[in-house]
């Protein structure tokens, strides 16, 4: 494996199921493997790039090296059923609606929008619903531009595979950013706003900039976040790229308005930053005085050792990057693949966490993204001889709830909310009974301008957010 110890430009070539054949790695795999990365990535999204290929794979460890099992499809993340199907369909090259047809079927059995996204959290404006947002927590809202909708490579795990796949009922975009504007304006609670992905480092810098710069007008806005894993998969946007430094200059243009820039990069293994390119990146951007906080979630196969993370977390340290989350693989595509039971995410979270000093323990986790918000796994304890998970809520779509412990039944093989059962209740606090999953003191804050012109009483936020 060469590692690229240079900062000299390279360009920019991406691989997916229709040139793999081109990229000279592919090729000296053995045809059962090749056979089947194409079978499943007919399924599940797939891009690979040459930076990523030439530099954080091992292709001496092949198929266990975990860049490779994070870029590249593998036939288990199908059930043995699904992979044989899709085999035997391009085995027997059969028509393309036909492939197709299996295909639809087999996402939508993968949960494509976990968490309720595409019917929860979505505002409207004017009584139309804007797709391309989400205003979940009370502070925050998400932003998806349209244009920012795909990755420079895609993570086999990720959780918005289905924005990706060209199915268009599966995907959630926005390009106004008058109405992004809009929305922020007249809800002053609305103190970040994240812009999301895909990854919006795709972009050309021009576009970002019809987003962010309005933004920075708004008083009542104090925070613009940017989801990305643009430091990990193609760190030339930062450093060499042609408008690398339009984009600094954008970046220094925020913070000089006195917003906070914060840089949300996911990084999944201590690999992706060896490169000196990579590194490189990250200083450039801090010295525009953004910061760069680190997320990840925690898979089988990549990143399920306490060692990794804490390497990880040591090297982001020594960047001046601020470890921020250990989340938990959400129930999605092919979690099976992936998952780690929440007591073992639990362990490896701790002991990971143990070996870094105090500035690396900025992290939390294992958290969950869950439709009741953030929920992290805190401990797990015996009470009156009964073994639990103590959970408490980081996040929460009633904002009451954040840090609130509560408590569920320990066991082994559950690896997400939905598996767990109330300890000490019949059920936990925040399930509906008619009451606590309405937002109520949220409905005080979200004064949404239409509905308040309309005469109705409910703001259309506090409607859409009930489960
Ligand atoms: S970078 Fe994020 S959005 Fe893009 S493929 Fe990976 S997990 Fe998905």
């Amino acid at each position: 494996m060469t590692r690229p110890y240079s900062t000299e430009p390279i360009r920019y070539r991406a691989y997916n199921n229709k040139n793999i054949d081109a990229l000279p790695q592919f090729r000296n795999l053995g045809p059962e493997q090749r056979r089947a990365i194409q079978a499943v990535s007919h399924v599940l999204p797939f891009r690979v790039n040459n930076y990523v290929a030439d530099n954080l794979i091992d292709w001496d460890d092949i198929p266990c090296d975990p860049m490779f099992q994070l870029t590249f499809p593998q036939e288990g993340m199908l059930s043995a059923d699904d992979f044989e199907r899709i085999r035997d369909l391009l085995d027997r090259d059969a028509p393309q609606d036909r492939v197709k047809e299996v295909v639809d079927d087999i996402r939508r059995r993968l949960n494509p929008h976990p968490a309720g996204q595409m019917e929860l959290n979505v505002p409207s404006i004017d009584g139309v619903r804007q797709t391309g947002m989400q205003h979940k927590y009370r502070e925050t809202m998400l932003f998806f531009p349209s244009q920012g909708q795909t990755c420079h490579a895609y993570c086999t795990y990720c959780f918005r595979w289905a924005q990706f796949v060209g199915m268009d009922d599966l995907k959630f975009a926005n390009s106004e950013a008058a109405s992004l504007e809009r929305y922020v304006r007249s809800h002053p609670e609305v103190r970040d706003v994240l812009f999301t992905g895909g990854d919006p480092m795709i972009m050309r810098t021009g576009v970002l900039e019809s987003y962010i710069r309005p933004l920075l007008e708004i008083d009542s806005l104090h925070t613009i976040r940017i989801g990305t894993k643009a430091l990990a998969w193609w760190p030339y946007r930062f450093v060499t790229d042609t408008d690398a430094d339009a984009l600094l200059r954008l970046f220094d243009d925020v913070v000089d308005s006195g917003k906070h820039l914060a840089v949300m990069s996911h990084y999944s293994h201590p690999r992706e930053l060896a490169p000196e390119i990579a590194r490189t990146a990250v200083r450039r951007i801090q010295t525009t005085g953004a910061t760069i906080r680190s997320q990840a979630p925690l898979i089988r196969q990549v990143n399920d050792r306490p060692d990794t993370w804490a390497a990880m977390w040591q090297k982001q340290v020594d960047l001046g990057i601020i470890p921020y989350y250990m989340f938990v693989e959400r129930d999605t595509g092919p979690r099976q693949y992936f998952d780690v039971p929440l007591h073992r995410a639990y362990d490896v979270f701790t002991r990971a966490v143990r070996q870094v000093s105090g500035l690396g323990r900025t992290v939390r986790g294992p958290s969950m993204s869950c439709t009741p918000g953030k929920v992290v796994v805190d401990g797990i304890v015996d009470i009156d001889g009964e073994r639990v998970f103590a959970l408490k809520f980081l996040q929460g779509r009633d904002p009451d709830w954040v840090n609130r412990l509560f408590f569920a039944k320990y066991d082994e093989d559950a690896s997400w909310i939905d598996d767990l059962e109330p300890a000490f209740a019949d059920r936990f606090f925040f399930e509906d009974d008619g009451r606590p999953f309405q937002p109520a003191r949220w409905r005080h804050f979200a004064v949404y301008a239409g509905a308040k012109s309309r005469g109705k009483g409910t703001p259309e936020i506090s409607r859409q957010n009930r489960s």
